[in-house]
């Protein structure tokens, strides 16, 4: 792989997501000169695709076109096996335009349960995309497998971390120290993946 970023490389990162941008940069180790797609005035485009890696590149090639700048998009969501990856990429989208989560996670125990409420394998996946303007891209995928705890436990972190519990931990997201599901969780995966392949 011939692609490579050279430290203090100025990085426009593809999210309107002031939290997200900070979150991207500590990841990183501040290795690089980050600018957020919304400082930037860019657009918004829509999530059409039906992957994560899909919508992961279709937001760092439209940041990376307008901008003229290296762009970095990630995508991320809860499958869940029972509902034949549901929400997915649309993990966010149920939650609704209030982005109430404690309705979405209503939604996932409603749809389990009628589906027999056996299965309740589930997994986090984060796909991240980082394009070149006009040139090429590289998408790369972390995935943290678990099951799903009905009812929600724990207040921390965000989104479907209640009701998501990792494969061999005790705890749900929602419950553990932040540090330690930053250390296994499927954005950290996918991360690592990136380094790997271009530092
Ligand atoms: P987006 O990638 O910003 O579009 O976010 C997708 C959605 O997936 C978020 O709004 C959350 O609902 C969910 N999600 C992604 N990662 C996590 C996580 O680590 N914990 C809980 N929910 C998550």
């Amino acid at each position: 792989m011939a692609l490579k970023l050279e430290p203090g490389a100025r990085l426009v990162v593809a999210t309107h997501n002031p939290g997200k941008a900070r979150e991207l940069a500590a990841i990183l180790d501040d290795r690089f000169d980050l600018v957020s797609a919304g400082e930037l005035g860019l657009a918004e485009p829509e999530e059409t695709e039906t992957t994560f890696a899909g919508n992961a590149l279709l937001k760092a090639r439209a940041a990376a076109d307008r901008s003229g700048l290296v762009a970095l998009a990630d995508d991320s969501g809860l499958s869940v096996a029972a509902l034949d990856g549901a929400p997915g990429v649309y993990s966010a989208r149920w939650a609704g335009p209030d982005k109430d989560f404690a309705e979405a996670i209503r939604k996932v125990e409603e749809r389990v349960e009628a589906a027999g409420g056996e299965d309740l394998s589930a997994w986090f996946t984060c796909a991240l995309a980082l394009a070149w303007p006009h040139g090429p891209a590289v998408v790369v995928e972390g995935r943290v497998d678990g099951t799903l705890a009905f009812p929600a436990r724990g207040t921390r972190g965000f989104g479907y971390d209640p009701i998501f519990q990792p494969e061999g931990e005790a705890l749900t997201f929602g419950e553990m120290d932040p540090a330690a599901k930053d250390a296994m969780s499927h954005r950290a995966r996918a991360f690592a993946k990136l380094k790997a392949t271009l530092l």
